[in-house]
């Protein structure tokens, strides 16, 4: 498949700044991330903007390329492009979905000179009711929590020694040939993962991963008011460490399930009241129900339909707050498709007085000239 040019890829034009590479990349992966996005082959659209990104973010790069097109990265026998796996993309990604958003999957924060590194968050997704997300509630989730490994403290092994392959750095530099000369890479050290220490003997208890699976019942606090994509961060609930790094967060997203009568506009309560065309016409008061029960409506004679009415505080509370938002009650007139015999007398005496009023005047002189 014919590569597309990474400048078409972010949607800039060659003369972008450095900037508008940044923005236009932060754009794309916001709508493309794999963990959020619904997009039809976010993952490879993902894959294709981080590609152009760690090229063109590089000024050296960014010149090899505007010289020599995906060439420039080409390896001899046919390579796959540009590697940019060991590419620190972590200050793009902060800030990039909420609070303290740092590692997602594998593309997280570049570890410290040990090769520890913070966990991936996880996403997961919680269905809740609307009487729920409205009053709060507390829910058992069960997880699979990835913990630190107590006998080896996360690092694996015993007898700690300064890898022999990479000489304790982590990385090794590899050397690229292409036909247009050599470029020279740095990879995570394959011998120690990035740890730039090796191990005498792998831990037992872990076999040397550094961290084990616990299964736990954990008791979620959701406040009132949440709604359908609000998310609440359990700390040090998401993957864990690498090499005793501390573990990520999850984040609990929520999805609310609607209400029959209700619906909801934010804190905004929304209700449509059917009367009657009586009721309409002779005003009357009427029992409506609220989340916090019933009130008593005053509707006043002459009322139309869609005619609004506010009740105050009777919406919902926002999170971590007792500020609530409002009620609107919307009139819906409902006008009877059928009549017994007693109505049908009434509205032929009704017929006989004269309900036209001051709109019906414009489009009477029209009638009347025609
Ligand atoms: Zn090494
Ligand atoms: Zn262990």
């Amino acid at each position: 498949m014919e590569k597309r040019d990474y400048y078409e890829i972010l949607g800039v034009d060659k003369n972008a700044s450095d900037q508008d590479i940044k923005r236009a990349f932060r754009k794309l992966a916001k709508k493309y991330h794999p963990d959020v996005s619904k997009e039809p082959n976010a993952e490879e659209k993902f894959k294709e903007a981080q590609e152009a990104y760690a090229v063109l973010s590089d000024p050296q790069k960014r010149q090899q390329y505007d010289q020599y097109g995906h060439a420039a990265f080409d390896s001899m026998n046919g390579g796959a492009g540009f590697d940019f796996s060991d590419f620190d993309f972590s200050d793009i990604f902060d800030g990039l979905f909420g609070s303290s958003f740092g590692g997602f999957g594998s593309f997280g924060r570049r570890g410290n000179s040990n090769g520890s590194r913070r966990g991936a968050d996880k996403l997961m997704r919680m269905n809740i009711t609307f009487d729920e997300a409205v009053f709060g509630t507390t829910k058992t989730i069960n997880l699979d929590i990835d913990e630190k490994c107590s006998e080896c403290k996360g690092k694996g092994g015993k007898g700690e020694k300064t890898c022999p392959t990479c000489h304790g750095q982590g990385t090794v530099t590899q050397e690229q040939r292409t036909i247009l000369g050599a470029f020279m890479s740095r990879t995570t050290c394959p011998t120690c993962q990035g740890k730039g220490v090796t191990y005498e003997k792998s831990c037992s208890k872990c076999h040397g991963n550094g961290k084990v699976t616990k299964n736990t019942d954990v008791e979620v606090k959701v406040p009132a008011g949440v709604d359908s994509g609000s998310r609440l961060r359990l700390s040090g609930k998401g993957e864990a460490g690498y090499n005793g790094g501390p573990n990520g967060d999850l984040y609990l997203e929520f999805l609310v399930k609607d209400h029959s009568l209700f619906v909801r506009d934010d804190y905004d309560i929304y209700l449509e009241l059917p009367i009657t065309i009586t009721d309409a016409v002779l005003g009357c008061k009427k029992d409506v129900p609220t989340l916090y029960g019933n009130i008593k409506l005053n509707i006043p004679a002459g009322s139309q339909n869609g005619d609004k009415h506010r009740i105050k505080g009777k919406g919902i509370t926002h999170i971590n707050s007792s500020v609530k938002g409002n009620m609107y009650v919307i009139l819906n007139i409902v006008i009877p498709k059928k009549l017994d015999r007693k109505q049908k007398k009434y509205f032929d005496e009704l017929a006989k007085t004269n309900l036209e009023t001051n709109e019906f005047k414009e489009i009477n002189k029209y009638i009347k000239k025609g």
